[in-house]
This record gives structure tokens, sequence and C-alpha cells, in this order.
């Protein structure tokens, strides 16, 4: 028979070499990352940057600039050299108090595993997308309306009116328009109305003028990269941010060369004159912007440094009232 303070050295040592084997396997990598959501109040509204994923894109899209810029301005960035940058894909989603505005919706499954998270990054925000009262696209690019529509096909939105502005739907729309492009651009056309005809079906596609109101505090800014593209102004209280959508793609090359195009800007010339355009106001202004791929959650302000810009990220903040 053991005595009972002897039973009790021997559980000690059981549970110290017990320790001591956990201690020399180490902990599993958890392997996860935090969720792909981000909010702050603006005024009176609430916004929340919502994390689609993220794509590798191609530095080759880059136009009228060599090869040794594009390496320069990876590097001043501290991003890894390479022909590829991975390239965040956001959404933003405003509550107005009265109504619930989602801006853009993400690829959806068209591309693949690293993107498509959208709706789970708004169910974990605390929002249920059959709330939603209107989709803002800023174009009809399949990383911005790709999240309309589920894996099957369904409807992700059933009770939102789905809003492009009436240039860029009958653009895409347009067999006419689509006949015009070479048959790789075909694609983009096709996918469009794709995504499009199950909400013109259900009476949901709903196109706005061009630089209208959408609701009070919610504006679009017509111009660039696409021939109906907006941008949108969201203001309430005195304070302003700007929903950029695809004004610009590669932060550390477009910023320091706002006249830098990208190879599937529709209308080069349009896409660099409303970015010189719009980042000229913004700094001047000094707005707060929202980027669709610029790193998440994509909010930050510009600076004017020597003849281009300088991106100024903002930093993780509690919830302020009014912040
Ligand atoms: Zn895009």
């Amino acid at each position: 028979m053991i005595s009972a303070r002897f039973a009790s050295r021997f559980v000690a040592l059981s549970v110290l070499s017990a320790f001591v084997v956990a201690a020399d396997a180490g902990m599993p990598q958890q392997k996860i990352q935090a969720p792909g959501w981000y909010r702050f109040m603006l005024g009176d509204f609430e916004v929340t940057a919502l994390s689609d994923g993220f794509v590798d894109l191609g530095t080759d899209v880059l136009q009228n600039v060599k090869k040794e810029e594009i390496a320069r301005g990876l590097a001043r960035a501290f991003l890894p050299a390479g022909d590829k940058v991975e390239t965040s894909v956001n959404a933003y989603l405003i509550n107005t108090g009265s109504e619930l505005i989602l801006i853009d919706s993400g690829a959806g499954k068209l591309f693949g595993p690293t993107l498509g998270t959208v709706v789970e990054n708004l169910k974990a925000s605390g929002y249920d997308p059959a709330k939603v009262d209107k989709v803002l696209i800023t174009h009809m690019h399949g990383d911005h309306l790709g999240g309309v529509l589920s894996s099957d096909g369904a409807i992700v939105f059933p009770n939102a009116q789905l809003m492009p502005s009436q240039p860029e739907s009958d653009y895409w729309l347009s067999e006419a328009q689509m006949a015009k492009v070479s048959k790789d651009k075909q694609d983009s056309f096709r996918t469009a109305q794709k995504l499009a005809a199950p909400y013109i079906a259900s009476g949901q596609w709903k196109p706005f003028a061009a630089g209208s109101q959408i609701v009070p505090g919610v504006r679009a800014i017509p111009g660039g990269h696409t021939p109906g593209h907006s941008s949108y102004r969201i203001e309430s209280k005195g304070r302003q941010m700007i929903v950029l959508g695809d004004v610009i793609h590669f932060g550390p090359v477009q910023f320091p060369r706002p006249d830098i195009s990208v190879a599937f800007d529709v209308d080069q010339k349009a896409a660099v004159a409303a970015r010189k355009q719009l980042f000229a106001s913004s700094a001047k202004d000094r707005t707060l912007l929202a980027g669709a791929h610029l790193n998440f959650p994509g909010l930050g302000h510009i600076r004017v440094q020597g003849q281009g810009y300088e991106w100024v990220p903002a930093g993780f903040a509690p919830l302020h009232a009014d912040h």
C-alpha cells in the first residue's frame, strides 16, 4: 500500500511529466485568421468593411510603366519581389439607420477559393443578407458583382434592389457592345449578363442615373475604369468618405503614379482622369477613402508626395461614436 503523501507526489510528478511532454510536442499552430470585417462610425452611419478575400494580380496588367519602376514600388511598400501582388477584394456595408446598403458584393465563387467571403463576413459582423435593402455596384466586373448569386445560381440578397448605374447596366447588358470587343473580353459581358439575369427576372435590377443621390447621404460619383463606373460619396453629420471602387488597383505603383492604368480599364484615359481628379480632391479635402483593392480593410487617406500621392492607412480603433 502506498502512503497518501507518496500518492500525491506521484500525481504531481505525473502532471509535471505530462506538461514536459506537451511542451516538447509544441502547441499546434491555429492556422486561421481573424474574421474579415472591420467597423467604424461615420457621423450617424455605421460602416463595416467586409473582406471577400484576395486574388493574385499580375503586374503585367499595368500599362505604360517600366518593370524596374514596378519593382521599386513593391520594394518601397515592403512587398515581395515578383510579378504578382496579393490583392484584397473588399466590400462596404453602410447602415444609415434607415437603410442597409452594401457597396459591391465580392466575387462569389467565380474566381476560386481565395475569394467569396463577403456574405460569410457580413453574417459574422452581425447582419443578415436578407435584410440588405440595396446593393450598390461600383461596376459590373465579376469581382464586384459575383457575390450576388450563390454557387448554385440562387439570389443571395432576396429583398435588395441591385443597383449599378444606368450606363454601366446598358454597356454590359448590350449585345451590340459585346460584339465590338475581342473574344477574350466577351467573357466579362457574359458573366455580367448571367449575374444580372435572376435579378432582372425578379424585378430587383434597379439601375440609377449616373451621379445621382441614392439615399440621403449616399451619392454616386461617375467616372473611370468602366463606362458606368461609380464611386460613392458617403456623408453623415459633416463627415465624409468616398468608396472608390476600382479607381485604383495597385496601391504601391498607382499612388505615386496615378497616370498608370491597368489593362482591364475599359477606357484607360477616362480611368486615369477619374483617378487624378478624385485623388487631387481627396488629398485637398482630407477625405477618408475606401478602396475595393487596397489592403483590407482598405481604409485610409492620401497626401501629396512629389508628383504623386502617398497612402496613409487608417489604424484599428474602438467603435467611437461619431469617430
Ligand atoms: Zn475590381
